[in-house]
């Protein structure tokens, strides 16, 4: 049985919203969530800790990876988190740490939008940990088309799922409590503040014209010229507002995450100067044309291959992040 929705996109804290809007930048075809840059550091598997006590409020984390989800598959919907303490079953819903993601799973799409989803959870990371970004998320089991993955018998991969509903209209989310509570990897380590300069009125220099021309390939209108003055507050303040986020005219690890699009060979425009801009602090030499060509194409794969990162020439966030930080 699905309760109706509980949508308190108010209670989204800015901070909570980073990491999903990360994939915000990525079209909206098949292509899973950005993993952000993590260090080897890594969450166990969770235990299995049921639901013990009733508490229906949407936890931090639970909302969190909604929003992740529905960014990353805007066409797919929420069947809701919490539901009442006068439910007969034992459920994380009840403590706010659940959620039902709407996925027909006789819709072949659609099925292939949750596969594609559980196995970026389950994936191996760079570092060898198995599960890893379920495990940074602290998911605790997950249900679907009647099969049941768990992380505490992760060594048995998908089993069977016995249960009367077989989960054939939604994806079921268990999180530990700490996963719900933010206090796992995903919220907390790639948190990196260093690597995401701060920028408000009154900056200058070649991260402000990377921000500037960011924030014209987000529909702003500006002039490039490195200089944080009133008319870079304005537009910062702008798309702030219009990504519901607090309109501080700050640029801080949210907005800076807010406005990364991923760019690749053949795409023109201010996004494509932008990784140029940023590009050229780093050595590469590049014309700032906004076409993303053979010349731009190189100087990706260099300086992935200059940081260890696959060379494959993509500007995702993860490269924004570093050819930002290493602008300096
Ligand atoms: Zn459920």
């Amino acid at each position: 049985m699905r309760f109706a929705p509980v949508l308190r996109r108010g209670a989204v804290t800015a901070a909570a919203a980073t990491l999903a809007v990360l994939v915000a930048a990525v079209p909206a075809a098949a292509v899973p969530p950005t993993t952000p840059v993590f260090g080897a550091t890594i969450d166990g598997h969770a235990a299995y800790d049921p639901q013990t006590t009733c508490d229906p409020v949407a936890k931090p984390g639970t909302l969190g990876f909604r929003e992740l989800a529905l960014r990353t598959y805007p066409t797919t919907g929420d069947s809701g988190i919490v539901r009442a303490c006068s439910a007969a079953e034992v459920t994380e819903h009840k403590e706010g740490r659940a959620w039902d993601w709407t996925i027909n799973a006789n819709n072949s799409a659609d099925h292939a939008r949750a596969d594609e989803l559980l196995a970026w959870l389950l994936a191996t990371d760079a570092h060898g940990n198995q599960h890893a970004n379920a495990r940074r998320l602290g998911i605790m089991y997950i249900i679907f088309d009647g099969r049941i993955w768990a992380s505490y018998r992760a060594s048995e991969g998908w089993r069977t799922y016995t249960g009367s509903n077989p989960h054939t209209d939604h994806v079921h989310f268990s999180f530990s409590r700490a996963g719900a509570l933010k206090q796992t990897t995903w919220w907390t380590a790639a948190d990196q503040p260093a690597s995401w300069p701060r920028l408000e009125r009154g900056a200058s220099g070649v991260t402000v014209q990377v921000l500037q021309h960011l924030l014209n390939a987000a529909g702003q209108t500006l002039t490039v010229d490195g200089s944080f003055g009133a008319a870079t507050e304005a537009a910062v303040r702008s798309f702030q507002s219009a990504g519901g986020a607090v309109s501080d005219g700050i640029v801080g690890m949210v907005t800076w995450s807010r406005l990364l699009r991923q760019v690749r060979t053949g795409d023109q425009g201010s996004a494509v100067r932008a990784a140029q801009v940023a590009l050229n602090a780093s050595g590469a030499g590049l014309t700032v044309d906004g076409s993303f060509g053979p010349a731009t194409q190189a100087a990706v794969t260099s300086f992935q291959s200059a940081h260890d990162r696959p060379a494959n020439g993509v500007v995702d966030p993860a490269v924004w992040q570093m050819l930002i930080a290493g602008i300096g």
